[in-house]
C-alpha cells in the first residue's frame, strides 16, 4: 500500500473554537503500533467535551480528535506479528495501558493510570490516517459495514459493559436515561440480553427511536413525575439504571427511580457534581457505580452482538469537514443516533 506523506485531519487548536481541517504528517508506526487508514469515525459526544476542554484534565492542543475509528491496517511497525496490512480493525479509546500494573493484570485495563486515550493523549481518528496500538486495537469481522461499526468502538461497548454493571439479570427492569449515539444502543443491547427497557429522554424523537429499539415504555425525563412514572411503570423501580445523559439534573433523576437493592451505573460525563440523598441511598440499599467504557474483552463481545445483527447503530453520516455543524448539533441535543464521519479508506 502507499502511504503519502500528508492527510487531512480535524485539529483541535484552542478549547471551545472551532476545528481546523489541516495537512498533517501522516504518522509512523513505531513498534508495536500500527497505522491505520481510517474509513469511518463516529462522533461522541466526548469528543465534544474534549474540544471544550470541559473535565479536569485537558488534553494538549493541538490533537486530533475521534476515538470511534474503523479502517484497513496500512502498515505494521516493528514486531507486530498477528495483525496484516489491510487487516478490517477498530481504535477505541482505550488507545493503549502499561499491561503490568494491578488493575492491568486484573482485567481493568481501563482503569489503568498509565493508559492513553485516542482522540484525547494521543491524536485520534478524525483523520485520513491514524496509529493504533496492535495489542489494543479491535479485530473486526472482515465484511463489517465501517459507517454501522464505528459506534459500537464507543458507544457500543460503554453502554454493554454499563449495562452488566448494573447487574441487572434477564426478565429484570434497567431504565435508560439519555437516548442519544450512547443510549440508543444501549436499549438495543439491553434488549438482546434480555431486559426489559425503560427509556428517558428530553426530546420526543429520542424516546420514539428507543421504542423502534426495543423499549417497552418511554418517559419523558423532563415530568416533574418523570421517576415515578418509571416506579409506577416497573412496579416498584428499575433494578438497574444506566446514565447516560449530558445532564446534571438526570444523575439525580437516575437515584430516585432505581428499585431497592438496584444499581445505579453512571456513564455520561457533564462536568460538575451532583447531590445525593443519603436517606434514600442508604435505606434502600442502592448502589452507585462509575462505568468507563470497556476491556478488550468487552468490546469482543460488543462487536459479536453487531456483527450478529443483534445491535444496529442508527447513523447518519458527514464529511471530515462537517465536524463543527456535527458537533453544534449535538451540543444543542440535536442529533439522532450517531453522526459518523465518512473517509475514504475501505
Ligand atoms: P449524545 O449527545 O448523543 O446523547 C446525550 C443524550 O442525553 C441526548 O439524547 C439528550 O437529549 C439526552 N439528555 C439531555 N438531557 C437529558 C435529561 N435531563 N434526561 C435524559 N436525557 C437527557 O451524547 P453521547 O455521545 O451519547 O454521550 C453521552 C455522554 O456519555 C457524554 O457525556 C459522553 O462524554 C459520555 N461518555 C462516557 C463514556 C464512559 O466510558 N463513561 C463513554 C462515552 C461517552
Ligand atoms: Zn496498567
Ligand atoms: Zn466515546
Amino acid at each position: 500500500m502507499t502511504i503519502p506523506q500528508t492527510m487531512r485531519a480535524a485539529v483541535v487548536r484552542d478549547f471551545g473554537r472551532p476545528l481546523s481541517i489541516e495537512e498533517w504528517p501522516v504518522p509512523r508506526p513505531g513498534p508495536g503500533k500500527v497505522l491505520v487508514r481510517i474509513a469511518a469515525s463516529g462522533v461522541c459526544h466526548t469528543d465534544l467535551h474534549a474540544a471544550d476542554g470541559d473535565w479536569p484534565v485537558r488534553p494538549a492542543v493541538p490533537f486530533i480528535p475521534g476515538h470511534e475509528g474503523v479502517g484497513r491496517v496500512a502498515a505494521l511497525g516493528a514486531g507486530v506479528s498477528h495483525l496484516e496490512e489491510g487487516d478490517l480493525v477498530g481504535i477505541a479509546w482505550l488507545h493503549d495501558a502499561c499491561g503490568h500494573c494491578e488493575y492491568c493484570i486484573t482485567g481493568w485495563e481501563t482503569l489503568c493510570e498509565a493508559q492513553h486515550n485516542s482522540g484525547y493523549s494521543v491524536n485520534g481518528c478524525m483523520a485520513e490516517y491514524a496509529l493504533g496500538n496492535a495489542a489494543y486495537v479491535a479485530r473486526l469481522p472482515e465484511h463489517s459495514d465501517p459507517v454501522a461499526m464505528a459506534p459500537i468502538l464507543c458507544a457500543g461497548v460503554t453502554t454493554y459493559k454499563g449495562i452488566k454493571e448494573t447487574g441487572a439479570r434477564p426478565g429484570q427492569w434497567i431504565a435508560i436515561s439519555g437516548i442519544g449515539g450512547l443510549g440508543h444502543l444501549a436499549v438495543q443491547y439491553a434488549t438482546a440480553m434480555g431486559l426489559r427497557v425503560v427509556a428517558l429522554d428530553v426530546a420526543e424523537d429520542k424516546l420514539a427511536l428507543a421504542r423502534t429499539d426495543g423499549a417497552e415504555i418511554v418517559v419523558n425525563a423532563s415530568l416533574d413525575n418523570a421517576a415515578q412514572r418509571v416506579i409506577d411503570a416497573t412496579g416498584g423501580g428499575a433494578h438497574g439504571v444506566l446514565v447516560t445523559a449530558v445532564s446534571r439534573p438526570a444523575f439525580g433523576q437516575a437515584l430516585q427511580m432505581a428499585r431497592r437493592r438496584g444499581t445505579v451505573s453512571l456513564v455520561g460525563l457533564p462536568p460538575g457534581t451532583f447531590e445525593t440523598p443519603i436517606f434514600e441511598v442508604v435505606l434502600k440499599r442502592i448502589t452507585v457505580r462509575g462505568s468507563i467504557v470497556g476491556t478488550r474483552q468487552d468490546l469482543a463481545e460488543a462487536i459479536a452482538f453487531a456483527a450478529a445483527g443483534k445491535v444496529r447503530a442508527h447513523t447518519q453520516t458527514a464529511a471530515l469537514e462537517d465536524v463543527d455543524s456535527v458537533f453544534a448539533e449535538l451540543k444543542a441535543g440535536r442529533v439522532t443516533g450517531r453522526v459518523v464521519l465518512k473517509l475514504d479508506g475501505q
